[in-house]
């Protein structure tokens, strides 16, 4: 494998055998660093941040992709753009992180919850028809574990209606849904680069815009409300305030050590797959067995390995199964607890009305160890470990 370890991530305990994760670092970014240390230009919009746009924008087939500080300030510059009203609802599915939401909540937009289809634990499409009305503004489609939602579908079903899509693609960098790479499907894009994700630089996203016409006005949400991007680009003398905005763009130092990354964005998603096709393949029996469920990847799609996961028949059967993994030092995670069912739903006064199969999912569903530098060896330990598990 092409990637190395690196010297700073230090086994976790002595008895840790296999981490949930590992950061991969491909080759300059360290030289990246010094070289923008060297330059003096630490804040945004230097020479990395343009770099690491144009090969991002090569890797997309879209020439709008602007680096970001996080997905989540993607997905407030988003809801900016969808010009959010108190108000305004927003669906979204109930089992992805807050961000996908609170961006909207911040401009005053009301969540709307949506439950998961059980085998892709992606937004239940079919569910959407029962959940949108007059007031609904945004779709949020998020694609779990970078496996895309059915994309024809829902934006089909959100143009008929005059419903902007939001695509939540944090984990989808570098997957495809018919072809084309997510984050680029929906009327606004975001993606992450956060250090839990493949392709990373620390704290660190992307937004994508499908219309070129809200380029400028992205940019000007990014730079804190102001023009300075026609300033920078030689069409005025001075900057001003003439939008919303925040801060939003990523430091110097980031965009150094991402601009290396993507270099090697096709090898670190290509050792990721390999990694998930040789969990799916050696965990296959136990699944004719009926013993757990795997991931499944609809035809359409091209994923990129971001998660890879088990169901377990039981919540006593998931959390007995990731204690013996910790015995035996393998590091395992569940995911997401319901949105619907949290504190702040219901502060905003979300009906918190069931949503059965994300309930389900969150107490049975477990995370395997998977980065891209994860070896055969440590795949067929946490392997042996799951088999061991059920020949009980
Ligand atoms: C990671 C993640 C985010 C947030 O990304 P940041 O870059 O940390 O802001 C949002 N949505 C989903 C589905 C994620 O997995």
């Amino acid at each position: 494998m092409f990637c190395y370890e690196n010297n700073f991530v230090k086994p976790l305990s002595d008895d840790m055998k296999v981490p949930f994760n590992k950061i991969s670092v491909t080759g300059s970014e360290i030289s990246n660093i010094e070289k923008a240390i060297e330059s003096g230009h630490l804040q945004g919009d230097g020479k990395f941040l343009r770099s690491a746009e144009s090969k991002l924008r090569g890797l997309l087939g879209n020439d709008t992709a602007l680096v970001t500080n996080s997905c989540t300030s993607a997905l407030e510059t988003a809801a900016f753009l969808c010009d959010i009203k108190p108000g305004d609802e927003v669906v979204v599915p109930t089992y992805t992180f807050v961000t996908s939401i609170s961006s909207f909540v911040l401009r005053g937009a009301k969540p709307v919850f949506c439950d998961i289809n059980e085998e892709t634990l992606n937004m239940d499409e079919k569910a959407l028809e029962g959940l949108v009305g007059p007031r609904t503004k945004v779709i949020v489609p998020v694609h779990y574990a970078g496996v895309s939602c059915d994309m024809d579908y829902i934006s089909n079903f959100a143009g008929k209606r005059g419903i902007k899509v939001v695509e939540d693609a944090a984990q989808g960098f570098m997957a495809s849904y018919k072809g084309v790479p997510l984050g680029t499907l929906g009327d606004f894009g975001a993606i992450s680069f956060h250090g839990t994700k493949n392709v990373i630089c620390g704290e660190g996203g992307a937004i994508v815009m499908k219309d070129r016409s809200f380029f400028d006005r992205a940019n000007f949400i990014r730079e804190k409300g102001t023009n300075r991007i026609h300033f920078v680009e030689g069409k005025i003398d001075k900057y001003t305030w003439v939008d919303y905005g925040s801060s939003y763009i990523p430091s110097e130092l980031c965009a150094a050590f991402l601009d290396a990354q993507l270099d090697f964005a096709v090898g670190l998603t290509e050792a990721r797959v390999a990694a998930w096709k040789y969990y799916f393949d050696r965990l296959s029996p136990l699944e004719k067995e009926g013993r757990i469920k795997l991931p499944k990847v609809p035809k359409n799609c091209s994923h990129n390995a971001h998660i890879f996961f088990i169901i377990a028949s039981s919540e006593g059967e998931k959390e007995a199964l990731s204690n013996h993994l910790k015995r035996l030092g393998v590091a395992t995670a569940s995911h997401y607890s319901p949105l619907h069912l949290s504190p702040m739903a219901k502060s905003l006064g979300c009906p918190g009305s069931p949503l059965p199969v994300a309930e389900r999912v969150a107490k049975t569903m477990l995370r395997l160890p998977i980065f891209s530098s994860i070896t055969s060896e440590e795949l067929d330990y946490v392997c042996d470990g799951i088999f061991k598990f059920y020949s009980k």
